[in-house]
This record gives structure tokens, C-alpha cells and sequence, in this order.
């Protein structure tokens, strides 16, 4: 969803921005990467062991795909709706239980209302996603899910201004930043700046690629 963070346009952030688009067509069809049908422990695993891999060579594009999963969550969860206002950071954490998840056969949305989805989503404080394939869940919405336009009519995501959910696009879009720069963050303390620096952002600057050739 987010395709970079601010950084300059050096070409490991080049890498890492279409290795992030690479992901809507290597894996179109996996619910995990995208967090779509309720994959919540799929898509925490695709960003962990991504993590995990992000430590090697192939770091870089490793790092460009669990940006993109660690940003869906944000567009199409109802982690919004819910009123959270900070990332979900247990979704870097995989020693932390995720909570509160709706269940296989708990309904989530009722329909939309003339094509207004504002209040498709039922009051409850359980974690939610939307689904390309199921009736009685949230659908995720747009012209690629043909579930929408079933019981429950409409969508959650917020992947455009003009998404079901759209209006809260915006919203989405600034806790996916945040999520990511705390990932970021998380990285930096786990390998040091020097690491941090040469691996992911400003080894093609002349300056740091000289102190990286030199360590
Ligand atoms: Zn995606």
C-alpha cells in the first residue's frame, strides 16, 4: 500500500519500493501476505521470518515484501475501525498472543447501505479482516472480489480514497508509515546503525560506502 517511507531515492529504497509492489503478483492469491480471510498468524509469519531472513544478502527484497504485508494489515484489517491509533506492534513480536481475533464462524459486517459502507461493520472490539471467498464475513471490497456483491453487500479495505472504507484511507495510511518505521527501528537495534546504514539505505552514498567497504 505504502510504497516508501520519506527516505532518499538511493537504490536499495528503490529495491525495496518494487520488491513491495512485486508482492500484489508473486502472491496475488496468498491470503497471508495480504492479511486477507482472517490470516492473521499467516501474515505475522510472513513478516517475522521475513525479519529473520532480512539479516542476509537478499535482505533488501526480503525487506521490500514484509514491508507490503506489515502495510496491509492496516488497509485491510478493521484495525482502524477499532479505533487504534498506534501499529500494532505484536505483529513484530511473534512471542506476543494475538488477541481479541474473530472467530472462523463469527459474523463480522452487515450490508452496506446504498453503497454507503460506513457502518457495515458490526460493534464488536474483535479483529477482523476482509475475505475474497467466504459469505457472512466482511467482504474486502473493490471490483476484484466478487463476494461483495453477496450478503453481506460492500467491503473493509482502505486501499483508495474511493475503497469501501475509504474514507478512512488517510488513517490507514499514516499507521502503516508509523508500523513501518518502527519496524525500521526495531531492525536499527537489533544490528547496530553501522549494519543498519550499509545493509538497507545509504550504501551507495560515496561517503558510507567507503566506511562500509572499510569495516
Ligand atoms: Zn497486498
Amino acid at each position: 500500500m505504502i510504497s516508501h517511507v520519506g527516505f532518499s531515492t538511493t537504490r536499495p529504497v528503490i529495491l525495496k519500493t518494487v520488491h513491495n509492489a512485486i508482492v500484489d503478483v508473486a502472491y496475488a492469491l496468498s491470503e497471508k501476505h495480504h492479511f486477507d480471510n482472517e490470516r492473521f498468524h499467516g501474515g505475522r509469519d510472513v513478516i517475522t521470518t521475513g525479519l529473520t531472513l532480512s539479516n542476509f544478502v537478499a535482505g533488501r527484497s526480503t525487506l521490500g515484501g514484509v514491508f507490503h504485508t506489515l502495510q496491509d494489515f492496516y488497509s485491510h484489517s478493521n484495525w482502524v475501525e477499532l479505533g487504534n491509533i498506534a501499529p500494532y506492534s505484536t505483529l513484530i513480536k511473534p512471542e506476543q498472543p494475538l488477541q481479541n481475533l474473530a472467530g472462523l464462524s463469527t459474523p463480522t459486517c452487515r450490508n452496506c447501505i446504498g453503497g454507503n459502507c460506513g457502518t457495515n461493520l458490526l460493534e464488536q472490539s474483535l479483529l477482523t479482516s476482509g475475505y475474497f471467498n467466504l459469505f457472512s464475513k466482511c467482504s474486502h471490497g473493490g471490483s476484484f472480489d466478487q463476494t461483495s456483491t453477496h450478503d453481506p453487500v460492500g467491503g473493509i479495505n482502505k486501499d483508495a480514497v474511493d475503497s469501501s472504507h475509504g474514507s478512512l484511507h488517510q488513517k490507514a495510511a499514516d499507521l502503516a508509515v508509523d508500523a513501518t518505521l518502527e519496524l525500521l527501528e526495531d531492525i536499527r537495534q537489533a544490528v547496530g546503525d553501522k549494519n543498519f546504514l550499509c545493509k538497507h539505505f545509504v550504501c551507495t552514498s560515496a561517503i558510507v560506502e567507503i566506511n562500509c567497504i572499510a569495516k
